[in-house]
């Protein structure tokens, strides 16, 4: 069994807590795999000293050196990446192959963000002046802390930690609680990469504490968070007075519009791997499916019987389509919101109940549910579920569906199914979504294209791609006048 350690200007070290929580299989509660000390208030601020005192040098480290780095822990997260795999599976709970695609997308990102080293370029601008001209600089915050969720735990930390090193900042990484041995891993994987002592620092713990004090942490120049929508504007709320930088990446509801000129198997299977996949616990899972009446009882139909399909079971075995529900309080909840929908007058048509069978008995498992006759005033409409549950909401035609996929407080993703390029446009125009797909899943996203939402799913910069390095660095301009003398005549 493992006791998970703090990271601390290049030490592992012991939490003095005498507060832990266990690691456990979700799949199977009697595999214990760890312990987590939940640290102190001390030791975070010690973690944030450690990154404020290791800025300076890693600030002037030329950025294609730093890019190398994060390049080595690109090839040692490939390297490593079936034992990395393996530990997601069995901590978190996804199945093995959907642990291999997190990895997948974590070594692409790691490899993009080293490649941005040689290009975090400035640009130079003219002159309204004879002889002067103006150039911008791209620097780093100082101290930033990255907090993160566990339902990417590999994928979500990368996205972060290599942007944040490539563009010269320190860090300080809060894992969340459920998920402590992939951090661990990955922080293993960027110290054998050659990081120099305190440019990253991990701290294990709890949110309310550990993620608290480093976020109001006066030595924090910026936080990037992902999680739920309740966390991240609170946080965002709480820290606005200091004036930091914040990005958060929160909740969704995403909706598929399916119209009735649509490939039906496709919007089906689509929709099922987008609802059920990952156990429906993505940010980009699809949670609503707006389906006009004409196709409605077919689309229905057949979304039942995929979702009574799925093969339900521990993650690690191969022929496994949907693992467990991470932890007992997501269980549970879960299973709330089952009663709720029924409360609320929706027509659960399958699932609706904790999976049985042979090899559930010991697992967070819950049947894939699909609830019928949704209206948007239910709280099944609006509420992130995080779990294996489609809500069905029947409208007239495209402009009752666009009013019913835009009536949600979230914005992440969304998708079309239909086969009318003029709908895909407007749909394109007028869906609120930060990302949205055509004729395939709302789940998915690719190494160097942007990913982040809108509404209360998203603050500030995007992630990833293009923009990924955005968040994480300042403008500088800098104007220079080599007349050698007083300017004379503009003087604004
Ligand atoms: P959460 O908000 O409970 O926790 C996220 C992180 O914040 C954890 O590390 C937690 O310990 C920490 N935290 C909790 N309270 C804190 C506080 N007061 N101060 C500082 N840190 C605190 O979220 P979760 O349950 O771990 O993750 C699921 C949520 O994440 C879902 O809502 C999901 O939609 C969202 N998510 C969003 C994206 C995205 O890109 N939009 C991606 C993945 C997950």
């Amino acid at each position: 069994m493992n006791n998970y350690r703090n990271y601390i200007n290049g030490e592992w070290l012991e939490s003095v807590s005498n507060e832990t929580v266990v690691n456990i299989n979700p799949a199977n509660i009697k595999d214990i795999i760890g312990t987590v000390k939940l640290s102190t208030r001390e030791e975070a601020r010690g973690a944030v000293e450690a990154a404020y005192n290791a800025f300076r040098d890693w600030k002037n480290t030329p950025a294609p050196t730093r890019g190398r780095i994060v390049m080595k822990a690109a090839r040692l997260l490939e390297d490593n990446k079936e034992e990395l795999a393996q530990i997601l599976t069995r901590e978190e709970g996804k199945t093995i192959g959907e642990s291999r695609g997190e990895l997948q997308r974590s070594i692409n990102v790691a490899e993009f963000c080293a490649g941005e080293a040689r290009r975090l370029n400035g640009e130079t601008i003219q002159s309204e002046l004879p002889a002067n001209f103006a150039y911008t600089i791209k620097e780093p915050h100082g101290v930033v802390a990255l907090i993160t969720p566990w339902n990417f735990p590999v994928a979500i930390p990368i996205w972060k930690i290599a942007p944040a090193l490539v563009a010269g900042n320190t860090i300080v990484f809060k894992p969340a609680e459920s998920t402590p041995a992939t951090a661990v891993r990955i922080v293993e994987l960027f110290e054998e990469a050659g990081l120099p002592q305190g440019v990253l620092n991990m701290i294990l713990g709890a949110g309310a504490e550990v993620g608290d004090e480093i976020a109001n942490h006066p030595a924090v120049k910026a936080i990037s968070f992902t999680g739920s929508t309740a966390t991240g504007l609170k946080l965002y709320a709480q820290v606005a007075g200091r004036g930091v930088k914040v990005q958060c990446e929160m909740g969704g509801k995403n909706p598929v519009v399916v119209m009735e000129d649509c490939d039906m198997d496709l919007a089906v299977e689509s929709t099922a791997q987008g609802a059920f996949g990952s156990t429906g616990q993505r940010c980009t899972a699809t949670s609503r499916a707006v389906v006009v009446d004409k196709i409605a009882d077919e689309f229905v139909r057949k979304i039942v019987e995929r979702a009574q399909k799925m093969r339900i079971g521990d993650g690690a075995v191969s022929n496994t389509e949907m693992g467990p529900i991470v932890d007992e309080k997501q269980f549970r909840n879960v299973l709330k919101y089952i009663d709720i929908g029924r409360e609320d007058g929706a027509e659960m048509l399958c699932g609706g109940k904790r999976a049985s069978g042979d090899g559930l008995e010991n697992g967070y498992f819950v049947e894939p549910t699909v609830f019928d006759r949704v209206t948007p005033d239910m709280r099944i409409a609006q509420e992130e579920i995080f779990g294996p549950i489609l809500s069905v909401l029947r409208v007239k035609d495209f402009d009752e569906a666009m009013i019913a996929a835009n009536d949600s407080q979230y914005g992440l993703t969304s998708s079309i199914f239909t086969t009318d390029p003029n709908l895909i446009f407007r749909f394109v125009g007028e869906i609120e979504t930060g990302m949205t797909h055509i004729n395939s899943p709302t789940t998915g996203g690719e190494a160097h294209i942007p990913f982040g939402g809108v509404k209360m799913t998203g603050i500030g910069a995007r992630e990833q791609g293009s923009t990924a390095l955005d968040f994480y660095t300042e403008l500088k301009v800098v104007y220079v006048d080599y007349t050698g003398r007083k300017r004379e005549g503009n003087l604004y």
